[in-house]
């Protein structure tokens, strides 16, 4: 495993030598943070501020920012769409060091993690499709297979499993697994390892000491940090930004036709980020440079000014009056 990391890590970095700000943070005191983007489309303003959030911690503390290509679901990825991501980070003067890591080309580490948890006894075969049952998967094959039904996909046991977690900015939460979601799916029918387990192996494969990304995700922690443990792997810490929702409340997202960023002007797009984000940039750094833009940012990130909150409406002003306190908040 030792050696996989440091084959994947110790080449130069791709873009370390020209990115100024790298100098000033050579004191790393361990911390290693990560962006981890789907491609299924050009980046959106949501997919910006978990880049922004995530980077920003990671300099503030003078650690590294790898990023990650989540490219596991060969359906939904969309050709191009990883070097167009990439393409669009290195515009706004996101600089990540390492090499990117493909999700795609590490399913015999997903393999391993499986393998290990079968052996455990965490694991069972399941015959059932979704149409057999609504809601949290009841537990039909947790004892065996029904006679006469071929596994279709292996799921991960939860009996009993109670997660609690210190969200940095969602602050503490708790979720009982077999109320909350059941035994889950950890490879799919399709052959595909589910997205939980593959992050889970890749987050301690890589060293990440901490995962800043949108709230969106916060379910589905406890169900990470339960594989951490089945695995004798350490839990990260913890932070869960809001997400951008649109006028009726859903996620920026492709599904959502939220308008890629491509071709905006970089640093009032910064700058929007920060804003949401709690940061309170000065007005004056609406004629500052990229990079007078990030020092400042780097400066005074402040990861405790980030809004508690679950989401957050965006633009602004669209359902919520302009000014007023964000109140976005979507139910837990
Ligand atoms: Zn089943």
């Amino acid at each position: 495993m030792a050696s996989d990391t440091s084959r994947q890590l110790a080449s130069t970095p791709r873009n370390r030598a020209e990115n100024p700000r790298f100098a000033q943070t050579e004191s790393a005191r361990g911390y290693r943070g990560r962006f981890a983007p789907s491609p299924t489309g050009p980046l959106h303003f949501g997919s910006i501020i978990a880049a922004v959030g995530s980077y920003l911690q990671a300099r503030r503390c003078r650690g590294e920012w790898l990023v990650r290509i989540d490219d596991l679901d060969g359906p939904r990825t969309e050709p191009g769409a990883a070097n167009a991501i990439l393409a669009e980070l290195e515009r706004l003067g996101l600089y990540w060091d390492g090499d990117v890591c493909y999700q795609s080309t590490r399913t015999e580490r997903y393999r391993d993690g499986l393998e290990r948890l079968r052996e455990a006894g965490w694991t069972f075969p399941c015959g059932c499709s979704r149409k057999d049952f609504d809601g949290v998967y009841p537990g039909t094959c947790r004892d065996g297979l029904v006679p006469g039904r071929r596994a279709r996909t292996r799921r991960m046991r939860v009996c009993g499993i109670s997660v609690e977690l210190d969200d940095a900015v969602q602050g503490r939460c708790n979720q009982r697994l077999p109320e909350s979601v059941g035994d889950f799916v950890i490879r799919r029918a399709d052959g595909i390892f589910a997205y939980h387990l593959a992050v889970v192996v890749d987050d301690a494969e890589f060293g990440i000491t901490d995962i800043v990304r949108g709230a969106d995700l916060l379910d589905s922690t406890p169900r990470q940090i339960h594989l951490q443990r089945c695995l004798g792997l350490p839990t990260p810490g913890y932070a869960h930004l809001p997400v951008a929702v649109n006028a009726v409340g859903q996620k920026l997202s492709k599904q959502t036709y939220a308008e890629p960023v491509t071709g905006n002007p970089a640093v009032p797009l910064v700058i929007d980020a920060l804003e949401f984000l709690g940061q309170q940039p000065e007005r004056a750094l609406n004629d500052a440079s990229l990079d007078e833009l990030w020092s400042w940012a780097i400066a005074h990130w402040r990861m405790e000014r980030v809004p508690r909150l679950r989401a957050i409406h965006w633009p602004p002003g669209q359902a919520v009056p302009h000014g007023s306190p964000i109140s976005a908040k979507l139910t837990d």
